[in-house]
């Protein structure tokens, strides 16, 4: 098929999930002129449906945490931690002290995400769904474009930055051969979501995640919605070899009799789901022309649920380098090593608390008590909110001490808060 017809625009951005929606609302606010092209058709499924606080600190400072809150998400204050003997430890976001939003929410990531796409289009973004991007376009050895497919025609959009934020499925990172994985997480995981949830018989806290830990893995309950909870489960790849992946997943939900409680009364409501080789990073996410931002750069396991933190910041933050590179092109190569810290920063702190919880098979706790510190304290409950950049949070700098949890090559680490900068300790 030829290319039939060319558009020029500032950014060209691949993938309206988080990430891509909060890039081109930055962009399209700054007055760039920003072509999103998603090769789904929204509302369309996404797993990733628990949030962190520090998600919702950001949705307040691109002005869209109003109109997230009227959509009648069931709210979430904290995080039931239930390890593999019953016992149960709750972290509670209030504990986070003054300054920083103290709740957030969970939610039907179908609806979510159409919600995200919907603002980047109020803000100005051309988005086009069922555009699916196919090539990258070159010129003076920079990226200069994409080629997409949409309604049976290709066509193709020259941009003076491409940023990729098309997940999984990044174009750039398989056409550069970028992604890494790490051999200790491999993961596997199996969900579905129930309907008939009734939260009085949840043994703890109104809309809480809960996340039970046994002795293959881990179980998510998420209620996306007052009457519908999410329910999966997460193992290393070996427990589920050859048996029957529902079996396993009413299996492990039976080993937490909080969860099984919580349950009570609920039917299945959708097919079972199963997502694998999620965990993968990027050492490189910038390049002439082009940023990754989100799960195109990295992802790693969900257990703390920083998925959508992760990539809502680091999509906010490439629209904000873009943004400043196009008017100050004397800058780009600065702008752009300053964002690929900020991304690597994010990432390896998070990454380090999920290295900690599964070498402890599975209570982060109790690894840190090991260390000597104190999980009743702000610093905890910040970090397990999303706090992975701060500076002076001694338990993120206690975890970055461990060199034998490093992955990306050294980088030179980004100490102020994206979403609080200059917050009150
Ligand atoms: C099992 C599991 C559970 C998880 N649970 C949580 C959780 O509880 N909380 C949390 O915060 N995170 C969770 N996550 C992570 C979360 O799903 C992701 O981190 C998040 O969706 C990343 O957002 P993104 O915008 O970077 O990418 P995505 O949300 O994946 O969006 C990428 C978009 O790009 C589009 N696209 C792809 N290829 C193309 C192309 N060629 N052309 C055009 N468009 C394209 C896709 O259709 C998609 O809409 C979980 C992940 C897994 C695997």
């Amino acid at each position: 098929m030829a290319a039939q017809s060319v558009d020029t625009v500032d950014v060209a951005v691949i993938g309206a999930g988080p990430a891509g929606s909060t890039a081109a609302a930055t962009l399209a606010q700054a007055g760039r002129s920003v072509l999103v092209l998603e090769r789904r058709r929204f509302p369309r499924f996404h797993i990733g449906e628990s949030m962190l606080p520090y998600t919702m600190g950001l949705l307040d400072r691109i002005k869209l945490l109003d109109r997230v809150r009227e959509q009648g998400y069931p709210v979430k204050r904290g995080a039931e931690f239930i390890f593999p003997d019953g016992d149960f430890r709750r972290v509670d976001f209030a504990d986070q002290g003054a300054g920083r939003q103290s709740t957030t929410f969970q939610v039907e990531r179908a609806h979510f995400d159409n919600l995200l796409a919907g603002h980047a289009r109020d803000c100005g973004a051309d988005l086009r769904e069922g555009a699916n991007v196919t090539g990258l376009v070159f010129g003076d050895d920079r990226v200069t474009g994409v080629r997409y497919e949409q309604g049976g025609q290709t066509r193709e959009v020259r941009a003076r930055y491409v940023l990729d934020t098309a997940g999984r499925a990044s174009r750039i990172s398989q056409h550069f051969k970028l992604r890494r994985t790490i051999d200790r997480l491999r993961n596997i995981a199996v969900f579905k979501h129930f309907a008939g949830l009734d939260e009085r018989h949840n043994p703890g806290h109104e809309g809480d995640i809960q996340i039970g830990g046994h002795p293959d893995g881990w179980v998510w309950a998420i209620p996306i919605w007052p009457d519908t909870i999410s329910v999966g489960a997460v193992m290393p790849k070996s427990v589920l070899r050859g048996r029957e992946p529902a079996e396993v997943l009413a299996e492990h939900i039976a080993r937490s009799t909080r969860i099984t409680q919580r349950l009570t009364g609920t039917e299945p409501c959708s097919d079972l789901r199963i997502e694998t080789d999620y965990c993968y990073y990027s050492d490189t996410v910038t390049g002439p022309g082009w940023l990754m931002a989100g799960d195109a750069a990295c992802f790693l396991d969900p257990i703390f649920s920083g998925g959508v933190c992760l990539a809502t910041v680091t999509g906010t933050e490439a629209g904000r380098t873009i943004d400043r590179a196009l008017g100050q092109p004397h800058r780009e190569a600065e702008l752009m090593r300053h964002y690929g810290d900020l991304l690597k920063t994010g990432y390896d702190t998070y990454a380090r608390i999920i290295f900690a919880y599964y070498e402890s098979k599975y209570s982060l706790g109790r690894y840190l008590r090991g260390l000597g510190v104190d999980i009743e304290g702000a610093w905890f409950s910040r970090l397990i909110s999303g706090d992975f950049w701060d500076e002076r949070n001694p338990i993120a700098g206690l975890l970055r001490e461990k060199a034998d949890w490093d992955f990306f090559a050294p980088f030179d680490r980004v100490t102020e808060c994206p979403v609080y900068p200059g917050a009150p300790r």
